[in-house]
């Protein structure tokens, strides 16, 4: 098989040939259609993000070995299995879910494996989608997408589901309240239409890049602030009964203080993004205040059941998606790192 693989953290990937794996167990094996190009193997490829204060979060510690095949929304063929893999859709395209844990531990025996201790990723820990094949640990991480396009499915595995769990963590809320998204890139965009595939009328997003906003109104949102501009703030306070959540796709420290000074009492903010950095809070006012300060990372398997069924029904509006070779899939995460993507890119194996 061929994949490509950071062999060597921070730089290129490379093209590696080798033997395709065998399925051994429960392992169901999966030629490989299409795979989502996501902005977090920017950071991985790195090997690092950055934790603030100079520290970093270093991936070599996290149980990542090089080399390693990143791409963590793939989407295949099921093509062969291990002698325990049962009910298998062979010769069926399914979309996997690529945020598997040990299998083993409560969490994952409950399908929230994004949330065991002990996470083996697709992608991350393990090998990923930019390549031909794919080894998947059971057939229940495999989604049935049928009905979406198979070069719009792949995004639903990280982008979709990621931005779907943020923001069912600011549910129940009436669709009149405001909630503002920080950031217009894939992420951002995707958490704009899963918002109106929900029923939310009222969005506002926050993004430096203009050139990003045409987009952004197109997914559903109502306001395009730019948060580099003097008043921004004030502009977000200003909004009509105030803001009841943000989803912080960025993650940066000028995002996050914007953000959480932004909401009304009650008010909750979501980060879910990686760009790095550390918060000074100050206590008082976060309990007066009332306000809700939640991390996100990634979404469980019934969630992205959930969102998939959302695509399904129609009601997700797809964000503009282009598709790419592959071997271009390292000069994209260049791209990626310097912005210049709108919506998000799949590659197309083969
Ligand atoms: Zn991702
Ligand atoms: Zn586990």
């Amino acid at each position: 098989m061929i994949s490509y693989d950071v062999t060597e953290w921070g730089m290129p990937l490379q093209q590696a040939i080798r033997d395709t794996p065998q399925a051994q167990g429960t392992e169901v094996l999966l030629r490989v259609k299409y795979c989502g190009v996501c902005h977090s193997d920017v950071h991985i490829r790195d090997g690092y993000f950055e934790l603030g204060g100079g520290k970093k979060f270093l991936m070599s510690q996290r149980g990542m070995k090089l080399p390693v095949t990143l791409g963590h929304e793939p989407f295949g063929t099921v093509i062969a299995a291990g002698p325990e893999a049962a009910e298998l859709p062979l010769g069926e395209d399914r979309l996997v879910y690529p945020w598997t844990g040990c299998g083993t531990c409560a969490r994952c025996l409950e399908d929230m494996d994004n949330w065991c201790s002990a996470p083996r990723y697709i992608g991350i820990q393990k090998s990923g989608g930019y390549g031909d094949h794919i080894l998947v640990p059971h057939p229940k991480y495999l989604v049935d997408a049928s009905g979406i396009d198979p070069s719009y499915a792949p995004i639903l595995a990280c982008s979709g589901l990621t931005t779907y769990s943020a923001v069912r963590k600011l549910m129940p809320c009436a669709p009149s309240d405001w909630i503002v998204i920080m950031g217009a890139g894939g992420l951002g965009l995707m958490a704009v239409a899963v918002l109106k595939a929900l029923g939310h009328e009222q969005i506002a997003v926050c993004e430096i890049q203009s050139s990003k906003w045409d987009a952004a109104r197109e997914a559903g949102a109502k306001l395009c602030v730019n948060p580099a501009e003097d008043g921004a703030l004030e502009q977000l306070k200003a909004l009509d009964g105030g803001v009841w959540g943000v989803v912080d796709l960025v993650g940066a420290e000028n995002t996050a203080s914007m953000a959480i000074a932004c909401l009304r009492k009650g008010g909750r903010y979501v980060l879910v993004g990686l760009y790095g950095g550390e918060l000074a809070l100050s206590l008082v006012p976060l309990a007066q205040r009332a306000i809700t300060l939640q991390g996100s990372y990634v979404g469980s398997l019934q969630e992205l059941r959930e969102v998939v069924a959302l695509a399904q029904s129609g009601k997700l509006k797809p964000i503009p998606t282009r598709v790419c070779s592959m071997q271009e899939v390292s000069s994209i995460l260049d791209q990626l790192k310097a912005g210049t993507v709108i919506g998000r890119v799949v590659a197309k194996a083969g």
